[in-house]
C-alpha cells in the first residue's frame, strides 16, 4: 500500500489535483501525525508546510520514547519522509494565506494556488513571545532555555535565573524547577 512517492514539494501537482478530502495547514508534529494516519487509511490529504516548527531551535528532542535525544530537524525530516510514502498524500511548501467556504468544500489559498478541500485540520502550533531581551536568541537552547519541561534538567545544578510574568511569577517558577531550587532571588519588572 505504502510506496515510495513523495510529492515533497511539487505544488504544481497538487494544484492539478486540487480536491482532497483533507487539507492539513501545519506541517510538525500534529500535522504530520495527522497525515500519516490519513495516508493509512488511503484519505486523500494535502499537507502544507510553512517552514519551521516550533522547537526547530532545539538541539535534541526530550520525552519521545524511543527517540530521546534526536535532533528536530532530523526527527522532522524522518516524519516527512514517512508520510511521503503515502500516495494519497502531498506535501506543500507553502504558507497558507487565507481558508474561505466555498459551498461545500474549503478553499485553501497559497500565495500561488488554490486548493479545494472538504474538511480543514488546522495544526498550526502556537507561537512563543519571547522577553524582548537583546541577543537573548544567540543564547536560545544554549544558556537561556524557555522550555522546563523539555530542557530544564539541562539547568540542573546551575545558577539559574528565571524571568517569568503573570499574575503568579514565583509559583509558576516553583511549579517547573521547585525541586531544584535552592535559593531564590526575586526581581520585578512591574
Ligand atoms: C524550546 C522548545 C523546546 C521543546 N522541546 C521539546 C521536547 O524536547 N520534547 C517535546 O515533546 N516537546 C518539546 N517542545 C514542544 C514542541 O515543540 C511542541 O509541542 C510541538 O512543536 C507542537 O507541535 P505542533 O505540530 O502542534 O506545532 P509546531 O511544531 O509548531 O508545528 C506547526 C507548523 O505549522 C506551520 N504553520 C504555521 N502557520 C502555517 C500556515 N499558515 N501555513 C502553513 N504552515 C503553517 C509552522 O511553520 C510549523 O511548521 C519544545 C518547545 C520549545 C519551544
Amino acid at each position: 500500500m505504502a510506496r515510495a512517492a513523495g510529492l515533497i514539494g511539487e505544488e504544481k501537482k497538487a494544484g492539478q489535483k486540487n480536491l482532497f478530502d483533507v487539507a492539513i495547514i501545519g506541517a510538525g508534529y500534529a500535522g504530520l501525525s495527522a497525515a500519516l494516519l490519513f495516508g493509512r487509511y488511503l484519505v486523500s490529504a494535502v499537507v502544507f508546510d510553512g517552514g519551521r516548527a516550533r522547537n526547530s531551535m532545539t538541539r535534541r528532542v526530550h520525552g519521545y520514547p524511543g527517540l530521546e535525544n534526536s535532533s528536530p530537524k532530523a526527527l522532522i525530516g524522518k516524519m516527512c519522509a514517512d508520510v511521503a510514502k503515502y500516495r494519497s498524500i502531498i506535501v506543500v511548501r507553502s504558507t497558507v494565506r487565507a481558508v474561505k467556504r466555498r459551498g461545500r468544500h474549503f478553499a485553501v489559498m497559497t500565495g500561488a494556488l488554490t486548493f479545494q478541500a472538504r474538511y480543514v485540520v488546522i495544526a498550526t502550533g502556537v507561537q512563543d513571545i519571547k522577553p524582548r531581551i537583546k541577543n537573548l536568541e544567540k543564547f536560545d537552547d544554549d544558556g537561556a532555555w524557555h522550555c522546563p519541561y523539555c530542557d530544564g534538567l539541562e539547568t540542573a545544578g546551575r545558577r539559574l535565573a528565571v524571568i517569568v510574568s503573570g499574575k503568579n511569577p514565583l509559583s509558576f517558577a516553583k511549579e517547573f524547577l521547585g525541586h531544584r531550587i535552592s535559593r531564590c532571588f526575586y526581581a520585578s519588572a512591574g
